[in-house]
């Protein structure tokens, strides 16, 4: 008779561990209302694979009780990490850092706040056995948030798909799995400017998209605001492609070519019909609209240098300042 009746799981020897099935990544800035219900729904949807996995938390720089609440977390059967970084990097560098330290044989990015359900992790695992080394997560309903929100961003999702050359699928944030492979790839991408959707969407491998409706947040606010969304998507177009500094030279060009046609018939006017000089309003209207132009694309054109700035001074995308680790004390048997 055994110790346990009524489990399916051996008190772990040490050298015994196997590689976690999968390394569930979960970034966090300021969510201590919401980690402790969190790590226990993600716990249960784990529990339901019967294998020994990986919980990594990343505090990305929490001013609130997140990390001590955190680092006390841990699990008999699976293995529970927390990372600290030693400031507000963004969610995107969590993430980067979670993906660097995963240990698992496929990873999920998941939100603290619950938006997106732990309880499709089952689900996108089979999805993952069947043979997808990528398993996107497409919003059916998005629940708690403004029709603003929700119809800016399909656009701006619209727009980045169709400037982009590497296709971004719609309606799908970073709530994903991906195999170890895949991960391996993205580890080696080594921008500093991280549009989290290009660069998840970068390394291609064999995809599938499963559908699901994203609640609302648990409790607290969104850590979004606009002025914030605006420099992300201006990051994201600049990384991503150049394709506007291709609209700044086609610009230029019909310009020129309009002033061109224009020079000849105002030429052709005065000298053969001896027009007397008229049309302030037309003139300051063609000064200002090129004025206009020419702003636009040194704008553009800085937005490309200053990415290069950034960029050439590599900096690393973040800094660790904690780390700890609780290790199961059970394991799965084969049963
Ligand atoms: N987050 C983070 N660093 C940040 C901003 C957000 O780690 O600088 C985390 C946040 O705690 C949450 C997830 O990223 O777990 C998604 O953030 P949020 O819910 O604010 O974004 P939304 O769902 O509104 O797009
Ligand atoms: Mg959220």
């Amino acid at each position: 008779m055994s110790a346990i009746p009524y489990r399916q799981y051996v008190q772990l020897e040490p050298a015994s561990q196997a590689q976690p099935l999968v390394t569930v990544i979960i970034p966090f800035l300021n969510e201590a209302d919401v980690l402790a219900v969190c790590h226990q729904r993600v716990c249960e949807a784990l529990n339901k694979l019967k294998q020994h996995c990986e919980i990594l938390y990343i505090d990305d720089g929490s001013q609130d009780d997140s990390w001590a609440l955190v680092s006390q977390f841990k699990h008999h059967l699976h293995q529970v990490r927390c990372l600290r970084l030693s400031r507000n990097f963004g969610k995107e560098a969590a993430m980067s850092a979670g993906m660097k330290e995963a240990s698992g044989r496929c990873v999920i990015l998941l939100d603290a706040d619950l938006q997106d359900p732990p309880e499709y992790i089952p689900e996108m695992i089979k999805a993952w056995q069947a043979g997808a080394q990528v398993v996107e997560m497409q919003r059916h309903e998005r629940h708690g948030e403004s029709w603003l929100k929700r119809t800016t961003a399909h656009y701006f999702y619209r727009f980045m798909s169709h400037i982009s050359d590497h296709p971004i699928t719609e309606n799908v944030g970073d709530f994903r799995l991906m195999d170890q492979k895949v991960v391996k790839v993205i580890n080696t991408l080594p921008e500093r400017t991280r549009f989290m959707k290009g660069l998840l969407a970068w390394p291609g491998f064999t995809r599938t998209i499963l559908s699901f409706d994203r609640d609302a947040r648990l409790a607290g606010d969104t850590k979004w605001n606009y002025p914030k969304l605006i420099h992300l998507a201006l990051e994201g177009i600049t990384s991503f492609s150049t394709k506007p500094l291709r609209w700044a030279t086609m610009a230029g060009l019909t310009t020129s070519v309009i002033a061109f046609i224009m020079a000849i018939v105002i030429f052709t006017k005065t000298l053969v019909w001896g027009d007397p000089v008229v049309g302030y309003p037309s003139t300051i209207l063609i000064v200002l609209f090129l004025g206009g132009i020419q702003l636009l694309s040194i704008g553009v054109l800085g937005e490309y240098v200053g990415r290069l700035f950034i960029e050439s001074k590599q900096r690393p995308l973040y800094v660790l300042m904690e780390d700890a680790m609780t290790k199961p004390t059970f394991q799965y048997t084969e049963s």
